[in-house]
Parts: structure tokens; C-alpha cells; sequence
């Protein structure tokens, strides 16, 4: 990274930074309905080298985003001005302003081993890097859940996609070892061991290398959906419904809500569930979870795809103790639960029945549960 940046930027930088990819585990279109989630961070992490700038300007590179170094300045960042990668930690620098701290400008070179646009948040692991960079090198005092919130508004604010907080927080916050319970309501979060690995147990990322275009627009109409469900319901989010509410939801609400009701409110269960299990170190019982949240998914959000469900199916038939779906939907990538000892037979038998469905060969990325963001150098 040193080498890199000094190619690329003609000086030392002052430091090296580093933030996670995520995978969650369970809880799924929960976060922009005040509810729950359980990510873990990847050992997949993108790497920031930065060093301050006097000048104000924003000079950006990485090996991933190809193209020569952006040359940006501080005080002409404006929303949507920047179409390509750069938003993203352009972005960073403009949520912080906007929050009113003091950042100046800087050098950046980037590097990543998280693939991006696989769902397993290349994004929010870019913005989270920069966001930590800066609250180092202009001595912020910002804390983990506070830069996660910077990298949400600007991947929201700056970059224009909508998305909940989910992500940067997985990436700002995980602790190696350990899955990380989101309360999205209250703020707050808990890191709940986990150790798949000391029970001969692997997870396995399936990224399926497609990214259906059905996707496009169907995030926003999901959660205006679930928003327009919470207020005929009379709640301030979804996440103010158990179980038992259900059939009285199902009653009042128009056919279309009641899936997406459904989905959320037993999502939210299944969080609830997961973390139970692995509190009490049952790490098997984790499974079904998966696999029942992916049902629902595919049944009741209806965003799941054909290469996610062929992988679900192939791994089960294969002896995983539970495979799903992860992100937005329509593609990305698919989180499997297995042995140790059968994982590779269970991504060799993915692989082939991609191929005879005639699908591209899926990316296979053993997991673990990694660190969250931090100063690496
Ligand atoms: P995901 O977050 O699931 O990987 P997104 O579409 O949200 O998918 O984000 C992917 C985008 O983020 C890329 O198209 C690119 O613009 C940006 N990005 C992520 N990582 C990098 C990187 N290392 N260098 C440059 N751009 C990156
Ligand atoms: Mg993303």
C-alpha cells in the first residue's frame, strides 16, 4: 500500500486503514424498518492509504476503480456532482462537512479483496475505510457507530443509493469472532460470539455473479411498501409487530402488504432466534434459520432468482445445515452453512449444476467472522 501510494501520489502516506466487506447472517430488509441484524465482517477488506492535503483538494485513487487519479476539492463537493466510484469516498468527506467537521483535503489510494457488486457491501467497506481515515488524520473523535452513520449518508446523500444502515455499521463495528445483534431502532449493538470454525463448521459465500435487472427501483418499492403497511397499521415501523399480529394484518391490510408484513415481523423473529442459539453456542441450530429466512425471501419478498435458489437447493441437497440468500435481492451472493468437511464437495456440486443450468461459474469465498474497521498501519 505504501509503495502504491507513493507511485501514485509522489510522497509517503501517513497511514493505512482498513474496513471489512459483510455478509449477514440473518435479518434481511429489516434495518429500514427500525428492526434487527446479524452480520458478521468479512476477512475480505479494502485498504486506504491517505495522507493530508493543505490545499483542500480531494485526490482520489484505486487499483479497482481504473482511470487516472480524481482530482476533486473540497469546497465544490455537491451531491450527484460525482457519477463514478469517487462518490463514494468523496462522499465520506462530504457528510463529514456537512456534520459540521473540520476535514480538509487529502491523498487517497485504495485497494480491495472484497468483490463489488456481489452484495457483500464492497460500498460501505470503501466508505467505512475513508471515514475512518479521516476521523484519524483530522482528529475527529468520532466513534465506530457514529463514522458508520457518515458512510450511510453518504452512500444515501452524496452517492444517491438509498440504503439502510445495515451495512456500514457491520463493517464499522464487527469484532473478530463474534456476530454483531443490530438493534436499528435503538442504535445500539451487541457482539455475540461465534466461532463456526471451533465446531467444525464453515461458512461459504456464493457470489453468484449475476445482478438481475428487476432489482432496479425494487428496493424503493419494498420499503415504501412496508412504510405504507406500518402506517395503515398504526405503528411507527414494522418492527412494532410480533407473531401474533399477523393475522390481524392480514385482515385489514391490501393482499400486496401482507407478504411484506409477513416477511419483516417473522425476519425479526428468526434475528431474535439466531442470537439465542449462538448465545447458548449452537451453532448447527443456526441453519434452518438461514434457510427458512431465504424461503421467505423468495415466497413472501419475492427477490429472490434462479441462481440463488439452485445454489439454496444444491447445498441443502448437499448436507448444508442452511443456505440463503444475503442482500438486496435478484443476485449476489448466497451464505452457506456447512461442515468443514463437506464444504468443498458442496461448492463443487454449486459449480457444476451452474454449469448445467447454463449459468457462469459462480465465485466461492470462504468466510469468517472478521474484524471491523480499524488503523492497520
Ligand atoms: P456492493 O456494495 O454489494 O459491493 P454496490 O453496488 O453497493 O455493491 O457497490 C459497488 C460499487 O462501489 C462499485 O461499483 C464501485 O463504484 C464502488 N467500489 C467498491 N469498492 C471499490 C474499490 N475498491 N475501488 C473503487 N470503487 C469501489
Ligand atoms: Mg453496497
Amino acid at each position: 500500500m505504501r509503495e502504491a501510494f507513493r507511485r501514485v501520489h509522489g510522497a509517503d502516506p501517513e497511514g493505512i486503514w482498513a474496513a471489512p466487506g459483510r455478509v449477514n447472517l440473518i435479518g434481511e430488509h429489516t434495518d429500514y424498518n427500525d428492526g434487527f441484524a446479524l452480520p458478521i465482517a468479512l476477512p475480505q477488506r479494502t485498504l486506504v492509504a491517505a495522507r493530508r492535503r493543505q490545499d483542500g483538494r480531494l485526490r482520489l485513487h484505486s487499483a479497482q476503480g481504473g482511470g487516472p487519479v480524481l482530482d476533486l476539492h473540497i469546497d465544490r463537493l455537491t451531491a450527484g456532482a460525482v457519477t463514478t466510484w469517487g462518490a463514494y469516498p468523496a462522499g465520506v468527506v462530504w457528510a463529514l462537512r456537512e456534520a459540521g467537521h473540520p476535514v480538509g483535503g487529502a491523498d487517497l489510494h485504495i485497494d480491495s479483496t472484497v468483490p463489488t457488486g456481489a452484495g457483500l457491501s464492497s460500498s460501505a467497506a470503501l466508505e467505512c475505510a475513508v471515514a475512518f481515515a479521516c476521523n484519524d488524520l483530522y482528529d475527529l473523535g468520532l466513534d465506530a457507530p457514529a463514522l458508520a452513520l457518515i458512510a450511510q449518508r453518504a452512500e444515501n446523500g452524496f452517492a444517491g443509493v438509498p440504503c439502510g444502515a445495515m451495512d456500514q455499521l457491520a463493517s464499522a463495528c464487527c469484532a473478530q469472532g463474534a456476530a454483531l445483534h443490530l438493534d436499528l431502532r435503538a442504535g445500539t449493538h451487541e457482539q455475540i460470539p461465534f466461532a463456526p470454525e471451533a465446531q467444525g463448521m464453515s461458512l461459504l459465500a456464493v457470489d453468484t455473479r449475476v445482478k438481475h435487472d428487476l432489482g432496479d427501483g425494487a428496493y424503493a418499492r419494498l420499503r415504501a411498501g412496508c412504510e405504507h403497511a406500518a402506517r395503515l397499521l398504526g405503528v411507527a415501523a414494522l418492527r412494532d409487530l410480533g407473531p401474533e399480529d399477523l393475522p390481524h394484518a392480514a385482515e385489514v391490510l391490501p393482499s400486496a402488504l401482507v407478504p411484506l408484513v409477513r416477511h419483516v415481523v417473522t425476519e425479526n423473529a428468526r434475528v431474535s432466534r439466531a442470537v439465542t442459539h449462538l448465545r447458548a453456542g449452537r451453532v448447527t441450530s443456526l441453519g434452518p434459520i438461514l434457510t427458512d429466512g431465504h424461503t421467505s425471501l423468495r415466497d413472501d419478498f419475492r427477490i429472490s432468482c434462479a441462481e440463488s435458489d439452485l445454489v439454496v437447493d444444491t447445498a441443502l441437497a448437499h448436507g448444508a445445515h442452511g443456505a440463503r440468500m444475503t442482500g438486496g435481492g435478484f443476485g449476489g451472493s448466497v451464505i452457506v452453512l456447512a461442515e468443514e468437511d463437506r464444504v468443498d464437495w458442496i461448492g463443487e456440486a454449486v459449480t457444476t449444476a451452474f454449469r448445467k443450468a447454463g449459468h457462469r461459474d459462480p465465485h466461492l469465498l470462504p468466510v469468517s467472522p472478521a474484524a471491523g474497521a480499524r488503523r492497520v498501519g
